[in-house]
This record gives C-alpha cells, structure tokens and sequence, in this order.
C-alpha cells in the first residue's frame, strides 16, 4: 500500500516524537511491504517564526492533498506573550476547521505493565484499561447561540446553548460505530436525558441509527453524572464511550487521568472520509524539549490508531501496539513513566527499541 501522510511536527518536543514515530512507521513499512511517503509541514510556533502565521496555506494545502496527518505539538515560551489568533494553539483549531473534522477519538489506555502510575487502586486496573471516549468536536454548547445582558434586578446574566441537530448525532454515531465494529461491538452512549431535550434527541437519535445500520453493535445508555462515577469505580466495565461536545471534554480527561501517564495517550480526529489528523494529547513540553528526554509512546500509539483507523491496516496497527506492550514488559522506561529498577531510556532510544520489535 502506497500513502502519503503529512507531518506536521511543531514545537517543542514535536520534531523529537514525530521523528520517533516516522521510524515506527518506517519499520511497519519496511516489514509488511508498504510505502510511506512524508511531507513535512510547518505549523504553531515554527511556522510564526518561517511564515509569519500559524497555519501557512501550504501546510493546508499539503494535509488536504496527503492520505493522513501526524501532529506533534504546538506552542512555548517564545510566543506566550502573543494573543488570540496570532497564537501557536491558532494554527491548531485552523487545521482541525479546514480538515473539516467533527469527531475527536481519545483511546485512554493503561498498559498493565503501568499500572503502578494510575492513582486508582491496584484492584482495579491490574488487567490494564482501555475506554475510546468518542466525543463530538464541532456542536453543542461550545458552538450554540450564546449572550449576557444586564438584569436590573439580578445582575449581569450570561447564557449559552446546547443544540443538535439529527444529522449531526448521526455523523458522530456513524464515527462510534465504525470504530465499535472492529472492537467490542458495544457502545456506551453518554447523555443527560432525564433533564435535557437536546439528550433526548441524541439517545433517540444514536440508538435508530446505529439500529438501522449497525444492528450488530449493542448501545447502551449511561447518564453523564453516572458514567463519571463509574469511570473511577470500574474503569474496565467500559470499552466504547460515545457523547457530545463538552460531555466528552469533561469525560476525556478524567478517563485520561485514570491512566496517571500523559505520555502515553494518543488521540486522533475524524470527519468524512478516511483521513484523520493524529497526534497525542500531551502538549509540546517546552521545559523537557531538545534534551531526548521526551515519551513518543502517545505519538506511536497515535500512529497504530492511523494504520488502522485511516489505512485499515489492522494487522500493522495491532504490530505496533504489541511492540510497544513488549518494550514495556521488558522494562524500558521514559523518564516520565521511570520506576526504580527499570531502564531508562531517551526518546530517540524508546522509538528504536519499539521500531525494532515491530
Ligand atoms: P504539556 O503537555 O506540554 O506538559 C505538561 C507536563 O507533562 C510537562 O512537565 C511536560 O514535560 C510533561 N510532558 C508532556 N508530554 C510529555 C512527553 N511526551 N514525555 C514526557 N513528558 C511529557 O502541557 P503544558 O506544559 O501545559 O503546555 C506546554 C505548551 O504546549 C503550551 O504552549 C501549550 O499551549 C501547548 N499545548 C499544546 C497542545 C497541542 O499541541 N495539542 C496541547 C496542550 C498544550
């Protein structure tokens, strides 16, 4: 198989993980028989300093026309001091608008071997946890009418909006239930519809369609309130979590908390079509950057998730995930995941050791 995947590698660490990555890549290539081609663009803070905007139109440009994109990170202490649009983070909203990507897929993986670095209980996550949290990214509250006036008799008052439409709940479901068909075959759909309309609309809606075209899946029902509890109770109950814009915001990151290690998580963001951006979900560490101290685990993983979430390369993605459970297992650390009596290694030794067990 032939693809070209834009990188855009950014700040900070960026260039160190994304090139940990390329050399996973690299490997799967090399051993299943395809041909990557790279495309580096630039992007955040870099391309503030090359191009005078965060997101020059060539790197556009070069994610509509490439296969897949690879994200390291953006921003860092050079461009704090810049506002709004100007800013690093600019250039990452604009490539996630021009990609048109609605869904955002967050898998919050404990390795069994790192089960030390969760804050819960041994008890329970000693088999390892693995929930995909996919959440709406471009509906919902943070996109809805919104406004304040001033009150006379209450003060200034501010409100905002919760809005879906069916076609929208019915893209995201298309996006849970694709991933769901190669996983577990079961959903857990994540509303508040004992209180609000608009979660009445999306659990009517996620069931018919899923019913209609993926009678194989199982939906299940959790309120939000409920499924926030249960994550810290019984993590592993779940393997799909499927939810709105700021449900999923809120949900992501307590599911990502639970896994106690921000180098390791990876993410990816769809819309139509097979081509996603991936990237992990960790920032570009400005106060680790250049040293070869930095975890390209999330940015790997973030490129099994592409093999076979963009690719359909099932048997590559699942290679690459093994070899990073086999590193581990062998006691190579990062000096992020680093516990007495392991081995520690940089970012570029981590990458090597992963790409040759591939
Ligand atoms: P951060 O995620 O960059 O770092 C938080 C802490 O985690 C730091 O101590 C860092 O050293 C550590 N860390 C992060 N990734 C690591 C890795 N792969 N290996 C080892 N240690 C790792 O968050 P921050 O410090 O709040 O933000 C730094 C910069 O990154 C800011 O400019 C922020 O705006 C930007 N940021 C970018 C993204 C993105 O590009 N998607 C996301 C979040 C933050």
């Amino acid at each position: 198989m032939k693809k070209t995947i834009a990188v855009l590698a950014g700040d900070g660490i960026g260039p160190e993980i994304t090139d940990g990555a390329i050399a996973v890549l690299n490997a799967v290539a090399q051993k299943f028989g395809h041909e990557f081609t790279f495309k580096h663009y630039p992007i955040g803070g870099c391309a503030i300093d090359c191009c005078g905007v965060p997101l020059p139109p060539e790197t556009v440009e070069g994610c509509l026309a490439a296969d897949s994109v690879l994200l390291g990170a953006v921003g860092g202490y050079k461009w704090d001091g810049m506002a709004g649009d100007a800013r690093p983070e600019a250039g990452l909203l604009g490539i996630r608008k021009a990609m048109r990507l609605y869904s955002n897929i967050r898998p919050a993986r404990l390795f069994k071997q790192l089960a030390d670095a969760s804050p819960l209980k041994e008890s329970l996550v000693r088999d390892g946890i693995e929930i995909i949290v996919v959440r709406e990214l471009t509906g919902g509250i943070y996109f809805g009418e919104r406004g304040s006036y001033d009150d006379n008799e209450n003060g200034a008052t501010a409100w905002d909006t919760e809005k879906y439409s069916v076609r929208e709940i019915e893209r995201i479901t298309e996006i849970a239930c694709r991933l769901a068909a190669n996983r577990s075959k079961k959903i857990v759909s994540v509303d508040k519809a004992n209180v609000l309309e608009s979660s009445r609309l999306w659990r009517k809606t996620v069931h018919a369609y899923a019913k209609r075209h993926y009678p194989e899946i199982v939906v299940e029902d959790m309120l939000v309130d409920n499924c926030a509890m249960q994550i810290v109770k019984n993590p592993a109950q779940f393997d799909m979590l499927l939810t709105s814009n700021m449900f999923g915001d809120i949900l992501s990151d307590e599911a990502a908390q639970v896994t106690g290690s921000i180098g390791m998580l990876a993410s990816s963001s769809l819309g139509e079509g097979t081509r996603g951006l991936y990237e992990p979900i960790h920032g570009s560490a400005p106060d680790i950057a250049g040293r070869d101290l930095a975890n390209p685990i999330a940015t790997v993983l973030s490129c099994a998730m592409m093999l076979r979430d963009s690719f359909g390369l099932n048997g590559e993605s699942a290679a690459v995930e093994t070899a990073v459970g086999r590193v581990l297992e062998e006691g190579y650390r990062t000096a992020d995941i680093y516990a007495e009596g392991m081995k520690k290694v940089g970012c570029r030794e981590m990458a090597r050791l992963i790409a040759e067990r591939v």
